[in-house]
């Protein structure tokens, strides 16, 4: 936090119609004790607030027709002109928007935070998205049945990038995706596990001899298989990644 008056920390607005869903799971464990410590704001604010008609009413049926409702323009227009702020990335959540990745949490960690759009029904209409520009982000190919857990998603993988949330023992550096892998596998106490049915299961003995760069280059041998057979198109990328800097000299 800056001298210069900056002060608020990363906040995100949660425009929903749900907003006794947050913070739920974000008011647990990790990203809990940083949003009570003030180390991230969160404020969730009701469509339905900004319905004007007498039913407070906030979705109409498709033109066009075709099963369901959808989010009108005008109540949703008057709710984001109410959350939006300067510098602030609008984001509707939104299963045709772009997968969010590991890349993109590091970006809007960085940012003062996020204003989200949680659709419900078979969406929003159209246009209130191109007037705020806003940018569809999803959470995965397969569908919700409202923004809400996506937009928790995108807001926990954000906050604990955030300076002071992990503390040391939670360090972020050699996470799946951090250098394009996925993590290497993890073990602790005991180094042999007896399990229910008497099967005897080691612990990789390199792990456990604590020689150092031993370790190292098992977990990374372990990371570039794990990722070549589970998912050969970051596997892909990485390798040509790995060509590209072997060409520059890096
Ligand atoms: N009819 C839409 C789905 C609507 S689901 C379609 O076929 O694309 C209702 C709401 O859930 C959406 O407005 C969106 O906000 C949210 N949602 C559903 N799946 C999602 C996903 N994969 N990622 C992010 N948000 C999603």
């Amino acid at each position: 936090m800056s001298e210069a008056g900056n002060d608020s920390p990363w906040t995100a607005t949660v425009l929903t119609l749900f907003p006794a869903m947050f913070p739920g799971p974000l008011g647990q464990s990790l990203a809990g004790r940083a949003l009570q410590a003030g180390k991230w704001r969160l404020d969730a604010l009701d469509i339905r607030d900004f319905a004007r008609d007498k039913h407070r009413s906030v979705d109409d049926t498709p033109f066009g027709g075709g099963a369901g409702m959808v989010m009108r323009p005008d109540v949703l227009d008057r709710a984001i002109r109410a959350a939006r702020r300067p510098g602030y990335k609008l984001i509707y959540l939104s299963p045709r928007g772009r997968l969010l990745t590991q890349d993109t949490v590091i970006a809007l960690s960085a940012e003062p935070g996020v204003t989200l759009i949680c659709g419900r029904f078979e969406g929003v209409d159209e246009r209130v998205l191109q007037a705020h520009g806003a940018e569809e982000m999803s959470v995965g190919d397969y569908v919700l049945s409202g923004g809400e857990p996506a937009a928790m998603v995108l807001i926990d993988a954000c906050v604990r990038l955030l300076p002071g949330v992990m503390g040391n023992a939670e360090t972020s550096a050699e996470e799946s995706f951090t250098d394009g892998l996925l993590e290497y596998p993890h073990y602790t106490r005991p180094a042999l596990w007896r399990d229910a049915d008497g099967r005897e299961w080691a612990a990789p003995d390199i792990l456990v001899s604590g020689h150092h760069e031993k370790v190292k280059s098992w977990r990374r041998a372990e990371a570039e298989r794990l990722t070549r057979e589970r998912r050969p198109d970051l596997w892909m990328k990485y390798l040509c990644g790995t060509a590209v800097e072997a060409a520059v000299g890096k």
